[in-house]
């Protein structure tokens, strides 16, 4: 049985992913600040540890203590925020959280489960995700980036900024750390969980499916299918790569000039 940690596993693309993982027989825990709801029955193994992403020394704590108990075959950095708000009003205050916990967040998750995968020297795994996960190599590394930053999105100038930085950490880290373990992010386009209904009114969600080729948003389950397949044996050869999953929003012009 493997070991997955995903972080912002109690909502959303989180969610979805964390039973997707446990309905394939995975055993997984989130990492969350908020609780999640109740697993019935038939939703596999799951549980959840309290942490907050932005506290580097939780989440090594939190990863030390998932590593000590069962192992550590897949790290899936996925809590993010993001506030509306235009380039004039941004405050210190609210992109510094956007930025502790978007990028930061990854980045801390990602150096903890790396040295506890590869037991702080590197190990000598076929970068498959099925290695022991005790320090010997074959770990995987996975991240929700964003559509947001690969091109501008107005109102969202910290979140995008974050985004970009992710994608940019998924290159640096499979360098850093392949062949022992492999990195990968998923950039989503509009995807309808709590985090789209929250901030988008039925009039703005319809404005953004109107922009999508495939004229919808995504649901969290196609979000976390990508993360299935990537944290695989059949993803062996894939690292430092960003997947797209937009609908074909960012493939170019919708209309003819
Ligand atoms: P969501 O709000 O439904 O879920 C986010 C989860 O992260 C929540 O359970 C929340 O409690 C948790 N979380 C927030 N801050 C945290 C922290 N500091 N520490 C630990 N957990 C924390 O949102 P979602 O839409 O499922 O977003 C998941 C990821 O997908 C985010 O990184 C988001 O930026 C990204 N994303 C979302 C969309 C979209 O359209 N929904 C598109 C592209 C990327």
């Amino acid at each position: 049985m493997r070991t997955i940690v995903v972080s912002g596993g109690s909502s959303g693309i989180g969610r979805a992913t964390a039973l997707r993982f446990a309905r394939a027989g995975d055993r997984v825990i989130s990492l969350d600040v908020t609780e999640p709801p109740r697993p019935s029955g038939s939703d596999g193994e799951l549980s959840w540890i309290h942490c907050d992403v932005a506290d580097w020394t939780a989440v090594d704590d939190a990863l030390a203590r998932v590593h000590r108990d069962h192992g550590l075959d897949v790290v899936i950095a996925n809590a993010g925020i993001s506030v509306r708000h235009g380039v004039l009003d941004i405050t210190e205050e609210a992109a510094r959280r956007v930025v502790d916990v978007n990028l930061l967040g990854t980045l801390g998750l990602w150096r903890s489960a790396a040295r506890l995968m590869t037991g702080g020297r590197g190990g000598s795994g076929d970068g498959s995700g099925s290695g022991s996960g005790k320090g010997g190599g074959g770990g995987v590394l996975l991240a929700t980036a964003s559509v947001n930053g690969r091109r501008g999105y107005p109102y969202y100038a910290d979140y995008n900024a974050t985004k970009a930085g992710v994608i940019a950490l998924t290159q640096t880290f499979a360098l850093e750390l392949s062949p022992d373990i492999r990195v990968a992010c998923v950039s989503p386009g509009a995807v309808l969980t709590p985090m789209q209904l929250a901030e988008y009114t039925d009039a703005m969600l319809d404005d953004v499916n109107a922009r999508i080729p495939a004229g919808r948003h995504a649901s969290p389950e196609e979000i976390a299918a990508a993360f299935h397949y990537l944290a695989s044996p059949e993803a062996a050869f894939l690292t430092g790569q960003e997947l797209v999953i937009d609908g074909g929003e960012t493939a170019g012009a919708t209309t003819a000039e």
